[in-house]
């Protein structure tokens, strides 16, 4: 079997993407941005499937740099299949959005795929994760009557984003996207692209030990709802979006690899609606142990939250079905990881 190339390995979709590869006997070669990070992760991989584990770790150190991906593709050329899931997605410490966000995203999708063109001709499948944020309106996120799915594009320009970071992810995410379907539109190459939507991506962290700390910034979003005050009674509506485990998302990378037809797609990978007060009423109900001490918020007033209106019947029928993990599992499986790593 030929190798698959993973970019930005360290990150939390990408070590559930590389575990799955791996426990698919895939011959996995990772991306990272320091030898410090290879060594840590190696011996993670190392500990889970064994010392012959079939897995590489080549340091890319910036995917926004000029040339990135170059000798990395002239020094592997077994490599068959590219999942590009490298991008910026944490509040960076500098407001330069354009060197934090755009760069990385939009540079980094065209210099890996330029990289294929010029020095592997061999690589048969690209999948590039975007996100469902390249979909998502936000002017009509309440409006029942304005249904996201595949064939929709989020307005957003970069013009509008300079003083929010999360909106500078998102216009990122947009502009490495359209550049992506661009580059497979405007130039010869040997592979077929897949595009990856999801949501707001929920779980447990690949490796148990990673759930102390602070998290990446999806998983942080619903822990910092264990973090909330008992006497908090307001209605928790500061997130109403749309999940999707992890474990999932990464298996919608691996499907374009395994299945024909879904090539020259975006899939939308979505498990169900959720709000903060959907999250906090789910953590109450399964962990006894917290009541009392995590806020409650306003339990009944959950109902009321209009939720975004979606559809991607589309990408079912192309991955021929999908059993989404539901929200409540999500929600038991990421809490029980951080609480379970807090008392170690
Ligand atoms: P994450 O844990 O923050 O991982 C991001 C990865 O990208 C890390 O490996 C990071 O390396 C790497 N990276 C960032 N900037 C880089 C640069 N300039 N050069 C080289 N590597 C760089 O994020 P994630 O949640 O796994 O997200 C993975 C992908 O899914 C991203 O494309 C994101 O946009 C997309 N996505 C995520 C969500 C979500 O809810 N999590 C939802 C929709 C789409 P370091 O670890 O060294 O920083």
């Amino acid at each position: 079997m030929s190798k698959v190339l993973v970019t930005g390995a360290t990150g939390f979709v990408a070590l559930h993407v590389i575990g799955q590869l791996i426990e698919k006997s895939y011959s996995v070669i990772g991306t990272v941005r320091s030898q410090a990070k290879a060594d840590k992760l190696y011996k993670q991989f190392k500990e889970r499937f064994g010392d012959d584990v079939d897995l590489e770790l080549v340091i890319v150190q910036d995917i926004a740099a000029e040339n990135a991906f170059d000798n990395l593709f002239k020094t592997h050329k077994d490599i068959g299949a590219v999942l590009h899931t490298a991008s910026p997605f944490s509040e960076t410490e500098t407001d330069d959005f354009e060197k934090g966000y755009k760069q990385p995203a939009l540079e980094g999708t065209k210099n890996v795929l330029s990289s294929i063109k010029n020095f592997a001709p061999q690589v048969k499948k690209v999948v590039v994760t975007s996100s469902m944020a390249t979909i998502m309106n936000f002017d009509k996120l309440a409006d029942p009557t304005f249904t996201h799915s595949e064939d929709v594009w989020n307005p957003l320009e970069w013009e509008q984003c300079q003083d929010n970071w999360l909106m500078a992810y998102v216009s990122s995410k947009i502009l490495a996207e359209r550049a992506a379907w661009d580059f497979v539109k405007e130039n010869k190459v040997n592979f077929s692209l897949t595009v990856v939507n999801p949501p707001y991506i929920y779980g447990p962290q690949y490796f148990d030990e990673d759930a102390k700390g602070k998290l990446n910034t999806s998983s942080q979003i619903m822990m910092d709802l264990i973090s909330s005050s008992p006497d908090d009674s307001h209605l928790f509506n500061e997130h109403v979006m749309v999940s999707t485990d992890v474990r999932d998302v990464a298996a919608f990378h691996l499907i374009p690899l395994e299945r024909e037809g879904v090539e020259g797609h975006r899939l939308l990978p979505i498990a169900e609606n959720f709000s903060s007060q959907k999250i906090l009423n789910l953590i109450n109900e399964q962990f006894p142990e917290l009541r009392g001490k995590i806020g409650k918020g306003d339990p009944a007033g959950e109902s009321t939250i209009q939720g975004v209106t979606w559809n991607n019947d589309e990408t079912i029928k192309l991955v021929g079905g999908y059993d989404f993990i539901p929200l409540k599992k999500q929600v038991y499986d990421s809490v029980k990881q951080v609480l379970d790593a807090r008392n170690s």
